[in-house]
């Protein structure tokens, strides 16, 4: 029998379904662990979705997710700060161990200040975290995404971060997809490792040429992403946590997904 025990798949890689759907074909392939989208968990709510996990048995690595903090209107900025409160309190009820947050970007503001804004609003609500017990994981995403979801495109922006605010809730959310072309990846690995803030590991593959900046990910092993590399580093750096599969892809979307859900499975076993 293969072994899957550090298989987690986010919902949103199989987004026709629900939460029930994925629950039961995970279970169904010997997949023991999910990361949970807070679209699935809407048409629920929290508490229900949290009897359905728990019921279920599997983990529940994440809840995505919080963040989007950036504004130049001070309200919105303080009612996504609520909105994030919310999003911690839904992880503690479905059993999240952690909120991944996509920090946000907004076009007009600089992004020194966004990232100060970033900072700002993540030491506001770890407290919170901290009392619901659920960490906080930023997600540095791919250049292409400053302008408008994420002012934070490096790893080193945001371990900078989780220096300043030094917290043993907070750290970093690592995406071979975001982060496959930073030149620091490696030593940035070590580093998060000493620091204690490697939280996640998020893999998938980036399709040559790609041709939707947004829904055309794909399957590990099918696009230029050097896993087994990266793979290397994040063993080597200790952390022993799921290797989680996320997949945005119009593509794959489109084809019968317990099928596609066998594909991620024998690429997780064989790419990585
Ligand atoms: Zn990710």
């Amino acid at each position: 029998m293969p072994d899957l025990s550090r298989l987690a798949i986010h919902t949103i890689t199989n987004k026709p379904w629900s939460l029930a759907e994925c629950i039961y074909a995970y279970k169904k392939i010997g997949i023991p662990a999910l990361s949970v989208w807070r679209n699935v968990i809407e048409p629920l709510g929290a508490k229900e979705a949290g009897q359905m996990l728990r019921d279920s048995g599997l983990k529940v690595p994440a809840l995505i997710r919080g963040g989007f903090f950036t504004s130049t209107d001070a309200s919105v900025r303080q009612a996504t700060l609520d909105d994030n409160r919310r999003c911690i309190d839904e992880a503690c009820e479905i059993g999240a161990e952690m909120v991944v947050l996509v920090v946000g970007a907004t076009p007009g503001l600089a992004l020194a200040e966004a990232r100060k804004q970033v900072a700002d609003s993540i030491h506001s609500i770890l407290p919170h975290a901290q009392a619901a017990n659920v960490k906080l994981a930023i997600e540095p995403l791919h250049p292409m995404y400053a302008a408008d979801r994420s002012c934070i495109n490096r790893i080193k922006e945001a371990r900078q971060i989780c220096e300043q605010l030094h917290h043993s809730m907070l750290g970093i959310a690592l995406d071979v997809y975001h982060t496959w072309w930073d030149p620091d990846l490696e030593q940035e690995i070590a580093h998060a490792s000493r620091q204690k803030t490697l939280f996640a590991f998020h893999v998938c593959d980036w399709r040559v040429p790609t041709r939707d900046f947004l829904n055309d990910r794909t399957l590990m092993g099918k696009g230029c992403i050097p896993l087994k590399t990266i793979r290397q580093w994040v063993d080597l750096a200790g952390f022993t946590g799921p290797i989680e599969v996320e997949i945005f892809s119009d593509e794959y979307w489109a084809m019968d997904q317990t099928r596609y859900l066998e594909m991620i499975r024998d690429a997780w076993l064989t790419q990585l």
